[in-house]
């Protein structure tokens, strides 16, 4: 970030921005859905579309935002949400709390450095802003890759969760960025924050979260505090490199792995934790704070083994991939070779699962393991 000629220093220098306001709206949205108003009980659907609410309101915002930024009807932005539901007439009342939403958050673009629209945003203006993100990808060109909140169920109950914004340029992650409202600064949080059962009270005593960021060639990666009330984003003072663990034994390394058992298979990757010698619990977390704990050096190992015939979505991994790579680590598939996000919206190929590490001794343990215990396993 030191040289402004760099290239893609602009880009990573909006998307963190931007970033920052999805956090903001975020958290905004899940102080709602954890103390809501005038009752203490979340209702499904109510908790259902508050966390739409988040969703939606998120990919207008970035989608705005990156549109102003970076060439406007033209940018190519793969995002996961679509305006099917929110167009029906039945959603009139949701489309509402999207467009006020959105409209906070805009206002709050001079905090973060950036210029918002000069007049609140209409809902076709909102609605044509989350449509714009039907891009499909591919190898060819800039494409920005967005998961506007990443862990749905964390989200809701006031856990981990992530905004996950990357670009790919020509076949390969150029930038990552991931806004992790609840993960804060503070070295081994994440570890003492699974300790302690995320009671809602504790939200607003909490310490807040960060944003990390990096680009591809760099070496490097970085992570800014997240800011509140009317404070401003001061990003060379509040910025600090963050790097992978040392820790190459397996009996000393922490393994983390999805919390829930739909989305990988807890008993296979028990099983390579116990063939390589990892003594730990596995750390279950939701979203893609797992790359971010590898990224930051609070956990070593990130394993995960999705039933067979799930595709991976890019958006699901872009940002958190290259984050464990510029901060040293390494990523691959099950089989070892690294992931590929030139194929469309999906990790097309991709063997088995994924393996991301600390470095290079403790992923090649691993690897090996899954080899060792794939033909035993029932997947
Ligand atoms: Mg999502």
């Amino acid at each position: 970030m030191e040289n402004d000629n760099d290239e893609y220093t602009k880009e990573l220098n909006v998307a963190v921005r931007v970033v920052h306001m999805a956090c903001s709206l975020c958290q905004k949205v899940q102080k709602q859905l954890l103390f809501p108003n005038n009752s203490n009980q979340i209702k499904s659907k109510d908790d259902d579309s508050l966390v739409t609410v988040a969703d939606w309101g998120v990919q207008a915002t970035v989608s705005w935002m990156l549109s102003e930024a970076f060439g406007g009807q033209n940018i190519s932005i793969v995002a996961e949400e679509d305006v099917q539901t929110l167009s029906k007439p039945e959603s009139s009342s949701q489309l509402g709390m999207v467009v006020n939403a959105v409209n906070e958050c805009l206002a709050e673009a001079p905090k973060f450095g950036l210029k918002g629209p000069n007049d609140a945003l209409g809902a076709s203006q909102v609605l044509e802003a989350i449509n714009r993100c039907d891009s499909t990808g591919g190898p060819v060109g800039r494409h920005w890759v967005l998961d506007p909140v990443d862990g749905t169920l964390g989200f809701v109950r006031g856990d981990q969760y992530a905004i996950a914004l990357a670009m790919i340029d020509d076949g390969e992650v150029a930038i990552g960025v991931l806004g992790c409202p609840n993960y804060p600064v503070k070295d081994d949080s994440l570890i003492k924050y699974s300790q302690q059962c995320p009671f809602m009270s504790e939200m607003s005593s909490r310490e807040e979260g960060c944003v990390m960021y990096t680009k591809k060639g760099s070496g490097k990666a970085w992570m800014q505090p997240l800011i509140h009330g009317d404070k401003r984003l001061e990003w060379q003072n509040s910025a600090r490199t963050i790097h992978v663990s040392s820790i190459d034994d397996p009996a000393l390394a922490t393994f983390c792995e999805p919390v829930e058992k739909n989305n990988s298979n807890h008993s296979f990757a028990a099983g390579i934790a116990n063939t390589v010698g990892l003594r730990k619990k596995p750390l279950r977390v939701y979203s893609m704070v797992k790359y971010a704990a590898i990224a930051r050096g609070e956990a070593e190992i990130y394993m995960k083994f999705a039933r067979s015939g799930y595709k991976e979505k890019i958006w699901d991994h872009a940002a958190g991939v290259l984050l464990v790579q510029e901060a040293g680590g390494v990523v691959s598939d099950a089989g070892g070779t690294p992931l590929d996000f030139s194929r469309g919206i999906y990790l097309e190929g991709l063997d088995r699962g994924i393996v991301a590490c600390s470095g290079f001794k403790l992923h090649e343990k691993i690897i090996g393991a899954v080899y060792a215990s794939w033909e035993s396993s029932n997947l």
